[in-house]
């Protein structure tokens, strides 16, 4: 019987593994954190990823997920409400992504946690797998799922100045319970000079504040995030007053640097035609559309489904770019508006004039077709 090997166990590496098993595989997955983790992410389940999941037989739910019926966008002091066009839920990463690799596990997947893969082998027709503790493993066909980190022999190919791209960061809270409550039902979008942030309540009464931001002085050293925070609430009051007499649940905030928004993997002869590239490997979404787990998850299947037909990684690959360029280019107009200091109170003007606006957004930046 052939073998596939996952690399990694976020959402995209999780829906393979529990795909292939459930068809009769062989499946092997490694995952590098040795258990349960945070991810930088803003928590927030669109539609589709909710629709997939449930198709997978984890309920979000049942593991304390909160519904989001409402979308607040705000610049400044300008609020723009409207209802979302889709059932979504909010639930940590952490609990998420545990419940799929549970689900994997039971479907009969090999999971080997705490191992990493330090490069691929790509010379040869079985690809060649360095790990950490486990050797070298080959495979038939290998789905690389790594997310935003590029293994060592298969990198990415470059399609902006790492220099330039966005830094994520991310701190729970423990909100006051007048500002949990007002929160409650809500994911809010607080555009600022620089970025853009994500604000609502995930389980257990925990907030998560998520935000991107270009590369500034402001987040050196080590009181770097209380100085881009202070600069935040003074930018926007609205977010003063939700963190008011919060009390912040990590140490200190989870961050990722040089996040490729836009990347779009193109196609191309020199990979092996084993080598199937899924989830944010694939494609990384501007996330104010919160729509980059539903992509993890979307093209998992589709790639699943293509490896099981007997098609190949290329082939797979250009059906994906066909699938997602529209979306794609959509959210990077999105983001960039978003972004632009000069627009952005016209863009929550323009939504509080038309909140028609925000809902049709929020409609075309979805992934079409449940997997
Ligand atoms: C600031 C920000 C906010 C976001 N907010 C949202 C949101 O609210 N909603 C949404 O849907 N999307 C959001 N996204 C996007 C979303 O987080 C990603 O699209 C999604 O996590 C991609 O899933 P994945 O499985 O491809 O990768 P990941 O979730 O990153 O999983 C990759 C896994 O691979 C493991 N791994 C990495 N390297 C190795 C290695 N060498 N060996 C073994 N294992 C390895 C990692 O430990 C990890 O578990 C956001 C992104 C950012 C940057």
């Amino acid at each position: 019987m052939s073998s596939a090997l996952i690399i990694g166990g976020g959402p995209a590496g999780a829906t393979a593994a529990i795909l292939l098993a459930r068809a009769g595989q062989t499946v092997t997955l490694i995952e590098r954190a040795p258990g349960p983790i945070d991810k930088v992410c803003g928590d927030f389940l669109s539609g589709e990823a909710v629709t997939l999941a449930r198709s997978l037989g984890v309920e979000p739910l049942s593991l304390g997920a909160q519904p989001v019926t409402h979308l607040r966008l705000i610049s400044g002091t300008r609020i723009a409400e409207t209802a979302l066009p889709f059932p979504a839920f909010s639930l940590s990463r952490r609990r998420f992504d545990e419940a799929l690799l549970r689900t994997a596990e039971a479907a009969g997947a090999k999971v080997l946690r705490g191992h990493a893969v330090t490069g691929l082998d790509l010379d040869t027709t079985r690809i060649g797998v360095r790990t950490q503790g486990l050797g070298i493993i080959s495979a038939d066909r290998v789905f690389l799922a790594t997310g935003k980190h590029d293994l060592r022999g298969a990198p990415r190919i470059a399609q902006s100045d790492p220099r330039l791209r966005p830094i994520g960061l991310k701190m729970y809270y423990r909100l006051t319970p007048s500002a949990a409550a007002a929160l409650a039902g809500h994911v809010e979008l607080i555009l600022f000079p620089s970025g853009y942030a994500g604000l609502q309540t995930v389980e257990d009464g925990h907030a998560v504040l998520c935000l991107l931001t270009a590369p500034t002085r402001d987040l050196a050293g080590p009181t770097g995030w209380t100085h881009l925070l202070d600069r935040l609430t003074a930018a926007c009051p609205h977010l003063r007053h939700r963190l008011d007499g919060a009390q912040p649940l990590l140490d200190r905030p989870l961050a990722i640097a040089g996040v490729p928004y836009g990347y779009l993997h193109q196609p191309h002869g020199a990979e092996p035609k084993t080598l199937f590239r899924i989830g944010d490997q694939a494609a990384v979404i501007p996330s104010l559309t919160g729509d980059g787990v539903a992509i993890a998850m979307h093209s998992a299947a589709m790639a699943v489904g293509a490896s099981l037909r007997g098609e190949d990684a290329t082939q797979f690959a250009a059906n994906l770019h066909r699938a997602l360029a529209r979306q794609m280019r959509i959210a990077g107009v999105v983001h960039k508006a978003g972004t632009k200091p000069g627009l952005q109170h016209l863009v929550v003007w323009a939504a509080r004039t038309w909140p028609g606006v925000m809902r049709w957004v929020a409609a075309v930046t979805r992934v079409s077709g449940g997997g």
